[in-house]
Protein backbone atom coordinates (compact mmCIF):
# COMPACT_ATOMS: atom_id res chain seq x y z
CA UNK A 1 0.00 0.00 0.00
CA UNK A 2 0.99 3.12 -0.67
CA UNK A 3 2.45 5.40 2.47
CA UNK A 4 -0.07 8.04 2.40
CA UNK A 5 -2.95 5.69 1.90
CA UNK A 6 -1.20 3.52 4.14
CA UNK A 7 -1.41 6.30 6.81
CA UNK A 8 -5.00 7.46 6.04
CA UNK A 9 -6.10 3.73 6.97
CA UNK A 10 -4.95 4.20 9.87
CA UNK A 11 -6.56 7.76 10.82
CA UNK A 12 -10.00 6.15 9.52
CA UNK A 13 -9.30 2.93 11.85
CA UNK A 14 -8.12 4.59 14.61
CA UNK A 15 -11.26 7.05 14.65
CA UNK A 16 -13.76 4.20 13.80
CA UNK A 17 -11.88 2.44 17.11
CA UNK A 18 -12.81 5.87 18.95
CA UNK A 19 -16.25 6.12 17.88
CA UNK A 20 -16.83 3.10 18.75
CA UNK A 21 -15.08 2.80 21.87
CA UNK A 22 -17.74 5.92 22.88
CA UNK A 23 -20.45 3.91 21.57
CA UNK A 24 -20.04 1.07 24.13
CA UNK A 25 -18.89 3.18 26.85
CA UNK A 26 -22.48 4.80 26.56
CA UNK A 27 -24.26 1.84 26.00
CA UNK A 28 -22.45 0.27 29.04
CA UNK A 29 -23.30 3.07 31.38
CA UNK A 30 -25.18 5.51 29.76
CA UNK A 31 -28.59 6.15 32.12
CA UNK A 32 -30.95 6.57 29.04
CA UNK A 33 -28.93 3.58 27.19
CA UNK A 34 -31.13 0.42 26.13
CA UNK A 35 -28.17 -1.12 23.82
CA UNK A 36 -27.44 -3.71 26.04
CA UNK A 37 -30.93 -4.42 27.82
CA UNK A 38 -34.28 -2.99 27.75
CA UNK A 39 -33.98 0.23 30.89
CA UNK A 40 -35.66 3.35 32.16
CA UNK A 41 -34.06 6.29 33.87
CA UNK A 42 -36.71 8.30 34.58
CA UNK A 43 -40.87 8.30 34.69
CA UNK A 44 -43.50 10.48 33.42
CA UNK A 45 -43.67 14.41 33.67
CA UNK A 46 -47.19 14.79 33.66
CA UNK A 47 -47.61 13.88 38.29
CA UNK A 48 -45.88 16.02 40.43
CA UNK A 49 -43.74 13.16 41.52
CA UNK A 50 -40.36 11.29 42.27
CA UNK A 51 -39.23 7.87 42.74
CA UNK A 52 -36.71 7.60 45.91
CA UNK A 53 -34.40 4.81 45.14
CA UNK A 54 -31.75 2.75 47.46
CA UNK A 55 -29.57 0.21 46.26
CA UNK A 56 -27.58 -2.15 47.82
CA UNK A 57 -29.65 -3.44 50.81
CA UNK A 58 -31.07 -4.58 53.32
CA UNK A 59 -28.42 -3.27 56.05
CA UNK A 60 -28.86 -3.52 60.13
CA UNK A 61 -29.72 0.53 59.72
CA UNK A 62 -32.25 0.02 56.25
CA UNK A 63 -35.35 -0.09 59.72
CA UNK A 64 -34.07 3.69 60.69
CA UNK A 65 -34.45 4.88 56.99
CA UNK A 66 -38.13 3.09 56.54
CA UNK A 67 -39.00 4.95 60.17
CA UNK A 68 -37.86 8.98 57.99
CA UNK A 69 -39.93 7.22 55.02
CA UNK A 70 -43.12 6.68 56.95
CA UNK A 71 -42.68 9.90 58.69
CA UNK A 72 -42.97 11.44 55.37
CA UNK A 73 -45.46 8.64 54.13
CA UNK A 74 -42.88 8.16 51.23
CA UNK A 75 -43.34 5.50 49.87
CA UNK A 76 -39.78 4.14 47.80
CA UNK A 77 -38.14 1.65 46.08
CA UNK A 78 -35.12 -0.77 47.21
CA UNK A 79 -32.91 -2.27 44.99
CA UNK A 80 -31.74 -5.63 47.36
CA UNK A 81 -28.70 -7.70 46.72
CA UNK A 82 -29.47 -11.82 47.29
CA UNK A 83 -26.53 -12.27 49.62
CA UNK A 84 -28.02 -9.02 51.86
CA UNK A 85 -31.49 -10.64 51.88
CA UNK A 86 -30.13 -13.99 52.98
CA UNK A 87 -27.56 -12.04 56.02
CA UNK A 88 -30.93 -9.51 56.78
CA UNK A 89 -34.49 -12.11 55.54
CA UNK A 90 -36.28 -10.59 58.51
CA UNK A 91 -35.31 -6.57 57.24
CA UNK A 92 -36.25 -6.93 53.52
CA UNK A 93 -39.62 -8.57 54.72
CA UNK A 94 -39.47 -5.02 56.60
CA UNK A 95 -39.40 -3.45 53.87
CA UNK A 96 -41.70 -5.11 52.12
CA UNK A 97 -44.54 -5.12 54.63
CA UNK A 98 -43.91 -1.20 54.64
CA UNK A 99 -45.61 -1.28 51.22
CA UNK A 100 -42.22 -0.14 49.42
CA UNK A 101 -41.53 -1.72 46.07
CA UNK A 102 -38.89 -4.09 46.14
CA UNK A 103 -36.06 -4.63 42.93
CA UNK A 104 -33.39 -7.10 42.23
CA UNK A 105 -29.84 -5.33 42.48
CA UNK A 106 -27.88 -9.32 41.80
CA UNK A 107 -26.89 -11.32 44.23
CA UNK A 108 -23.59 -10.36 45.27
CA UNK A 109 -23.24 -6.97 43.37
CA UNK A 110 -20.37 -7.16 40.54
CA UNK A 111 -19.39 -5.97 37.98
CA UNK A 112 -21.42 -7.23 35.15
CA UNK A 113 -18.97 -6.15 32.27
CA UNK A 114 -17.10 -8.64 30.31
CA UNK A 115 -18.82 -11.66 32.60
CA UNK A 116 -20.47 -14.41 31.05
CA UNK A 117 -24.11 -14.94 30.09
CA UNK A 118 -24.46 -17.36 32.42
CA UNK A 119 -22.83 -15.93 34.97
CA UNK A 120 -25.31 -12.34 34.55
CA UNK A 121 -28.41 -15.03 34.21
CA UNK A 122 -27.31 -16.86 37.88
CA UNK A 123 -26.69 -13.40 39.57
CA UNK A 124 -30.03 -12.35 38.42
CA UNK A 125 -31.69 -15.19 38.98
CA UNK A 126 -30.54 -16.15 42.40
CA UNK A 127 -31.03 -12.42 43.99
CA UNK A 128 -34.61 -12.97 42.80
CA UNK A 129 -35.16 -16.39 44.13
CA UNK A 130 -34.03 -15.10 47.95
CA UNK A 131 -36.11 -11.94 47.75
CA UNK A 132 -39.27 -13.78 46.42
CA UNK A 133 -38.60 -16.54 49.18
CA UNK A 134 -37.99 -13.58 51.91
CA UNK A 135 -40.47 -11.45 51.57
CA UNK A 136 -43.05 -13.39 48.92
CA UNK A 137 -42.54 -10.45 45.76
CA UNK A 138 -41.05 -11.28 42.64
CA UNK A 139 -39.10 -8.32 41.28
CA UNK A 140 -40.62 -6.59 37.94
CA UNK A 141 -37.19 -4.34 38.34
CA UNK A 142 -33.09 -4.62 38.27
CA UNK A 143 -30.69 -1.98 38.82
CA UNK A 144 -27.59 -3.24 37.21
CA UNK A 145 -24.54 -2.71 40.37
CA UNK A 146 -22.82 0.32 39.49
CA UNK A 147 -25.06 1.02 36.31
CA UNK A 148 -22.55 -1.36 34.34
CA UNK A 149 -24.69 -3.46 31.68
CA UNK A 150 -23.23 -5.98 29.26
CA UNK A 151 -23.57 -8.51 26.85
CA UNK A 152 -26.80 -11.24 28.01
CA UNK A 153 -28.45 -9.04 30.36
CA UNK A 154 -30.81 -8.57 27.64
CA UNK A 155 -31.94 -12.40 28.09
CA UNK A 156 -31.67 -12.60 31.94
CA UNK A 157 -33.81 -9.70 32.23
CA UNK A 158 -36.57 -10.97 29.50
CA UNK A 159 -35.93 -14.45 31.26
CA UNK A 160 -36.87 -13.21 34.78
CA UNK A 161 -39.52 -10.72 33.20
CA UNK A 162 -37.45 -7.65 34.45
CA UNK A 163 -36.67 -4.26 33.86
CA UNK A 164 -33.77 -2.01 34.23
CA UNK A 165 -33.86 1.00 35.80
CA UNK A 166 -31.36 3.45 35.76
CA UNK A 167 -31.74 7.17 37.51
CA UNK A 168 -32.13 10.86 36.52
CA UNK A 169 -29.57 12.02 39.56
CA UNK A 170 -27.63 10.33 41.88
CA UNK A 171 -27.12 11.49 45.17
CA UNK A 172 -23.35 10.59 45.85
CA UNK A 173 -24.20 9.49 49.40
CA UNK A 174 -20.99 7.27 49.99
CA UNK A 175 -18.50 10.17 49.35
CA UNK A 176 -20.80 13.72 50.39
CA UNK A 177 -22.10 14.99 52.73
CA UNK A 178 -25.71 14.78 53.77
CA UNK A 179 -26.45 18.44 53.06
CA UNK A 180 -24.54 18.29 49.93
CA UNK A 181 -26.84 15.04 48.64
CA UNK A 182 -29.72 16.72 49.63
CA UNK A 183 -29.40 20.11 48.00
CA UNK A 184 -27.78 18.32 44.83
CA UNK A 185 -30.94 16.23 44.74
CA UNK A 186 -33.23 19.29 45.35
CA UNK A 187 -31.63 21.37 43.04
CA UNK A 188 -32.45 18.66 40.38
CA UNK A 189 -35.74 17.56 41.21
CA UNK A 190 -38.58 17.40 38.42
CA UNK A 191 -41.56 15.93 37.81
CA UNK A 192 -40.77 11.89 36.99
CA UNK A 193 -37.02 12.35 38.31
CA UNK A 194 -35.71 8.87 39.89
CA UNK A 195 -33.13 9.57 42.72
CA UNK A 196 -30.78 6.97 43.25
CA UNK A 197 -29.69 6.83 47.40
CA UNK A 198 -27.66 3.44 49.19
CA UNK A 199 -28.95 2.14 52.28
CA UNK A 200 -26.00 -0.31 52.05
CA UNK A 201 -22.73 -0.53 50.62
CA UNK A 202 -21.86 -3.83 48.05
CA UNK A 203 -22.69 -6.46 50.04
CA UNK A 204 -20.88 -5.02 53.33
CA UNK A 205 -22.13 -5.96 56.42
CA UNK A 206 -22.74 -3.38 59.16
CA UNK A 207 -22.39 -0.27 56.26
CA UNK A 208 -22.35 3.12 57.43
CA UNK A 209 -25.78 4.83 56.17
CA UNK A 210 -25.81 7.60 58.14
CA UNK A 211 -25.18 10.14 55.80
CA UNK A 212 -28.08 8.78 53.61
CA UNK A 213 -30.32 8.71 56.19
CA UNK A 214 -29.80 12.26 57.29
CA UNK A 215 -29.68 13.28 54.08
CA UNK A 216 -33.56 11.64 53.55
CA UNK A 217 -34.54 13.45 56.94
CA UNK A 218 -33.49 17.31 55.05
CA UNK A 219 -34.56 16.63 51.47
CA UNK A 220 -38.10 15.38 52.01
CA UNK A 221 -39.43 18.71 53.72
CA UNK A 222 -38.01 20.44 50.86
CA UNK A 223 -39.58 18.73 48.57
CA UNK A 224 -43.21 17.83 50.42
CA UNK A 225 -42.76 22.09 50.54
CA UNK A 226 -42.56 22.57 46.69
CA UNK A 227 -46.08 20.24 46.56
CA UNK A 228 -43.81 16.36 45.19
CA UNK A 229 -45.34 13.55 46.17
CA UNK A 230 -43.50 10.35 46.68
CA UNK A 231 -44.37 7.26 43.82
CA UNK A 232 -42.69 3.85 43.67
CA UNK A 233 -40.56 3.03 40.30
CA UNK A 234 -43.20 1.18 38.96
CA UNK A 235 -45.70 3.64 39.19
CA UNK A 236 -44.05 6.65 38.13
CA UNK A 237 -43.31 4.90 34.96
CA UNK A 238 -46.94 4.27 34.18
CA UNK A 239 -48.50 6.93 32.50
CA UNK A 240 -51.98 5.18 33.71
CA UNK A 241 -52.58 6.50 37.61
ZN1 LIG B 1 -25.17 -0.94 44.07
Amino acid sequence: MEPRALARGLVLGASAAIAGAGVMTYAVRGRSSSLLAPSVYKGVNTRRSIALTFDDGPSESTPELLEVLDRHRAAATFFQCGANVRRLPQVAREVAFAGHEIGNHSDTHPYLCFKAARFILDQLTRAQESIAESTGLTPTLFRAPYGVRWFGLREAQQRLGLLGVMWTTIGVDWKWTPQQAASHLDRRARNGSIFCLHDGRTIDPRPDIGVTIRAVKQLLPLLIDKGYRFERVSDIICPMI
